[in-house]
């Protein structure tokens, strides 16, 4: 098998509320699917000054006003991204399985079921102790990351790409051309969404897509920043089939052959 891992803590799956769609029922769907085909590391919650390097005092207050399950569980799930960084910089792909997800929350807002995003925070660490110069960020949720565009937008180091497209064909054509262009970066930090998916909000794209997009992503990195990539859950709320959706991701990007890979031409994607 080749190395891959899933950064997973059941406080993922504590019942504070922020809508009915964002449940841990998400993290549940997911984890039992991944659980014994990956290995699982537990990560530890963010500290703080991980999360000041990206948020205002402002804005974590606010956190912290939406109350304990809130604010604990938006640490584990930043700590969750730190975690799963730190395995790509030392040789190991990951998919952190975290909730509360993150990228909408700026550095002083945040909103759409998102307190402090997650993956930004990986990043700004990464990039704080020189472990990485330059970072791509692709954003494959369905709605526009608007926080992790407003943490990053004065900084050189880290291009954040949100992939658009209202149809499969243009969203994956979109993709590829991004992956194509990509050189010279360090890491490839992925919001990795599933809402795009075709019975979801999106109604885009199909289970094996994510497979696909998985494969396609592991390739590109294999190819510019020898293989450092790590990915974050954001959206994704189609709970019946969550979890096959994620773990067809996560076998592309573990480099899994199925029946239908090995084949990246956009002629698949058609
Ligand atoms: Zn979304």
């Amino acid at each position: 098998m080749v190395p891959f891992l899933i950064v997973y803590h059941e406080g993922y799956l504590t019942p504070y509320y922020t809508s009915t769609v964002e449940c841990p029922e998400r993290i549940k769907a997911a984890y039992y699917k991944l659980k014994d085909r990956f290995p699982v590391i537990r990560p530890e919650p963010a500290e703080l000054q991980d999360i000041y390097r990206i948020h205002s005092k402002a804005m974590v207050e606010g956190v912290m006003s939406e109350g304990r399950d809130v604010y604990e569980t938006a640490l584990l799930a930043a700590g969750g991204a730190v975690t799963a960084s730190e395995q790509a910089i030392s040789g190991t792909p990951a998919l952190a399985l975290t909730r509360p997800p993150g990228h909408h929350a700026g550095l002083q807002r945040y909103w759409g079921y998102c307190f402090f995003n997650n993956l930004a925070v990986a990043i700004a660490k990464l990039l704080a102790k020189e472990s990485v110069a330059r970072v791509l960020v692709l954003d494959l949720d369905l709605h526009y990351g608007d926080g992790t565009e407003n943490i990053f937008k004065d900084n050189q180091a880290v291009t954040v790409v949100n992939i658009r497209g209202k149809t499969r064909r243009t969203y994956l054509d979109s993709l590829e051309q991004v992956l194509e262009n990509c050189t010279s970066i360090d890491l490839i930090g992925l919001s990795a969404g599933f809402d795009t998916y075709v019975r979801d909000w999106g109604g885009i794209l199909e289970t094996d897509d994510y497979r696909a997009i998985g494969e396609a992503i592991r390739n590109t990195a294999l190819r510019v920043c020898e293989g450092r990539f790590f990915a974050v859950l954001e959206g994704g709320y189609y709970l019946p089939d969550l979890g096959l959706n994620v773990l067809a991701f996560c076998e592309g990007l573990a480099g899994e052959k199925s029946e239908s890979s090995g084949n990246l031409s956009p002629r698949m994607w058609s």
